[in-house]
């Protein structure tokens, strides 16, 4: 009989959205009136149609793809010439990164990428996350067998977690122990904050003295703002030999559903084999994708390419800035209704302390059934997101100004 991979039943099955789910759909049935006016205000997912740009990049790509002479096949596994120096000179060298075409590599979206890069990672790394946290990092460590089973309050055995508090300001504190792996995610999901350079450094400084690898998210870098804010890892110096960076078009360019990210992996970061001697990532990233990937389709590839053109960075600077009026709008309402307001400035999601006697579920039900309206409790990223809860800026403005006013309608 086939063996199955035994690290999956150790996996919580998917709390979170599924109970918001079930919560969602027992008031509906409950409350029929009510279902019609539910504002949901929890997923992560964009809301706005796609830049006009990236849809007449698509359309002429596909006409492209309907002659012989200009059709292809298969393209490169690591993404097309056109996209990787497009990112690597915009995103990077134009903003003084010396990142090369060649250490970009395009893909479905950096979901995929995070959790995929752990087959070039070895057994037996200590792995450091941050709590609250995205949970794909932590499941995917789990699949892979890096942690043992999981405690009553969901914390695996194994994973070394960072608390990040109001005290840290959601950055967490260097560690005093070794660890091998560390994923950092700024701006946030789910807490909105970002860290300043000053933070970044320190982090870099202890993954070049302790030959630690930085797992580094920057899918929400387009919603920075404010000029002191770093977008990259690669900002700080050193980085370039202990930083793999993920980035996405699902937030900037809403390709959410279109599907296109990339990890940059430069030549000089290195790790260990099992005898101990230095290796570099990039030849075994381009091996892994090379054999298990064959790039993302054509059409959306000239989308992605087209973000980068001068209508196309319009297009999205439009819409960022949609999402962020929204932000500023959720903010100063819960600011005006004297709940502890964090996030929301740099970043599309707003961090908000639960009322004191309230926890994140007891919230999450008391904005249901007074305001219909769905929010993402912060127990759910782990238990340091206890007595918060996540509201989520990606949104119409009317549902948004609709949330506004049910908020300021009731009690707390
Ligand atoms: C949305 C998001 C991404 C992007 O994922 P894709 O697979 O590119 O759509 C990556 N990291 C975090 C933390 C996110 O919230």
């Amino acid at each position: 009989m086939a063996r199955i991979n035994d690290h999956y039943l150790k996996l919580k099955a998917g709390y979170l959205f599924p109970e918001i789910g079930r919560r969602v759909s027992a008031f509906t049935d409950s409350h029929p009136e009510s279902a019609a006016k539910l504002i949901r205000c929890g997923i992560g997912d964009v809301t706005e149609p796609l830049p006009q740009a990236a849809r007449e990049a698509m359309h002429r790509a596909i006409d492209e793809l309907g002659v012989r002479d200009t059709f292809r096949g298969y393209g490169p596994e690591q993404g097309y010439d056109f996209l990787r120096a497009a990112i690597a000179e915009n995103n990077y060298r134009k903003q003084g990164m010396a990142i090369a075409d060649d250490e970009i590599f395009v893909s479905d979206g950096s979901k995929c990428d995070t959790g995929n890069f752990l087959d070039i990672l070895g057994p037996g790394n200590r792995v450091a996350i941050t709590d609250p946290v995205y949970p794909v990092y932590v499941d995917t460590n789990v699949m892979i067998g890096n942690t043992g089973d999981a405690n009553a309050e969901g914390a695996y055995e194994g994973l070394v977690y960072l608390p990040c508090t109001a005290e840290n300001a959601f950055v967490p504190a260097i560690p005093d122990e070794d660890v091998d792996v560390i994923y950092l995610c700024y701006p946030n999901n789910p807490t909105g904050a970002t860290a300043s350079k000053e933070q970044l450094t320190a982090w870099v400084d202890y993954a070049k003295a302790r030959n630690a690898l930085i797992l580094y998210d920057a899918a929400y870098e387009a919603f920075i703002s404010d000029p002191e804010i770093p977008h990259s890892i690669y900002e700080i110096p050193g980085a370039e030999t202990c930083a793999i960076e993920f980035r996405s078009f699902s937030k900037n360019g809403g390709f959410t559903g279109v599907r296109c990210g990339y990890t940059v992996v430069p030549k000089t970061v290195i790790g260990s084999t099992a005898s101990g001697e230095n290796q570099a990532l990039h030849p075994l990233w381009n091996r892994r994708m090379c054999t298990k990937f064959n790039s993302v389709s054509y059409p959306v590839q000239r989308g992605a390419e087209a973000i980068f053109s001068e209508a196309g960075q319009a297009q999205v600077k439009a819409l960022i800035s949609h999402y962020m009026g929204n932000a500023q709008l959720l903010s100063q309402t819960c600011q005006e209704i004297g709940l502890e307001v964090h996030g929301g400035r740099n970043a599309p999601y707003i961090w908000v302390g639960c009322p004191d006697g309230t926890d994140s579920w007891g919230m999450f039900d008391k904005m249901l059934e007074e305001a219909s309206v769905v929010i993402t409790p912060g127990s759910g990223f782990g238990a340091a997101g206890e007595g918060y809860f996540r509201i989520s800026a990606f949104n119409s403005r009317e549902n948004v100004e609709e949330v506004c006013l049910r908020m300021k309608a009731m009690a707390f």
